[in-house]
């Protein structure tokens, strides 16, 4: 949970400022509260149908706070905060059904945005961030360790494929992999799997020392600034193993 915030309402006006956009108050103001969106979501079939859960009205509370400006309060932080990180999992299904296709799921990622502002972010997220400026994954795996994994998982692959081997900071390859970092810490045989059938593909490919993780927990917290770094870290990798793509996971 995150922690009880003062209030920075020149902060959140600029916020406000700064997100506002034409496509966004669009979305804001044309919905005819049809309903179509209700029974798309899980938070609303699995609370008995409370009418706070409703897309739609969870949408109206970020306009709320468009509308706001810099007249917020702790009270409608704290309202807008559980709206945006503990009602919504940005899934998107509701704007499968809306006649609109009023995304939801960008609205309560911009009222997240609102909320990082105020630095109201739930604990885990706040860590996790931390994590990918720390360690470059959102796991707080170190770069020894990375590379270890990787070194264990290919002794792993020649084990069934003599002679495969899981290239590292290989240059001009095709492709470069990047994984989801809970895949060394939980999951290190996803890796092997994928080098696999890499090697029987005939893949010229390789995997990176750094900016590896392909995850950005960052940009679902709505913290653009981190997120735009961890999305940098892939980049970098990429343009400094002058590959041809980047491949991820999942
Ligand atoms: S995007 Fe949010 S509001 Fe829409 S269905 Fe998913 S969880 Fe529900
Ligand atoms: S389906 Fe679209 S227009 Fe209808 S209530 Fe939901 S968000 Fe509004």
């Amino acid at each position: 949970m995150a922690e009880k915030v003062a209030v920075d309402p020149q902060a959140f006006k600029k916020a406000v400022d700064e997100k506002t956009n034409a496509r966004l108050k669009m979305w804001l103001e044309i919905c005819a509260h049809c309903g179509l969106c209700a029974d798309t979501c899980h938070f609303y079939l699995s609370n008995d149908r409370d009418p706070k859960l409703i897309p739609a009205v969870k949408g109206k509370k970020v306009l709320e706070a468009f509308k706001k400006k810099d007249k917020i309060d702790e009270a409608f932080l704290e309202e807008l905060y559980w709206t945006v990180y503990g009602d919504c999992t940005m899934c998107r299904r509701c704007t499968m059904f809306c006649p609109f296709g009023i995304d939801i799921a960008t609205i309560t990622s911009t009222g997240r945005g609102l909320c990082v502002s105020q630095g109201k972010v739930p604990e885990n997220l706040v860590k996790t961030i931390e994590s990918y400026y720390e360690h470059g994954n959102q796991m707080e795996v170190s770069e020894e360790d990375w590379i270890d994994t990787l070194q264990w998982m290919e002794e792993e692959l020649q084990e069934e494929l003599p002679g495969a081997t899981i290239p590292i900071d290989k240059k001009g390859a095709n492709l470069l992999y990047t994984v989801n970092a809970r895949e060394p810490k939980f999951y290190p045989m996803d890796i092997s799997q994928a080098a696999m059938v890499f090697y029987l593909a005939g893949e010229d490919w390789t995997m990176s020392s750094k900016g590896w993780d392909d995850t950005n927990l960052a940009m679902f917290a709505g913290d653009i600034k981190a997120a735009g770094y961890v999305s940098q870290l892939v980049r970098d990798a990429a343009e400094e193993l002058e590959v041809k793509r980047v491949a991820i996971t999942e």
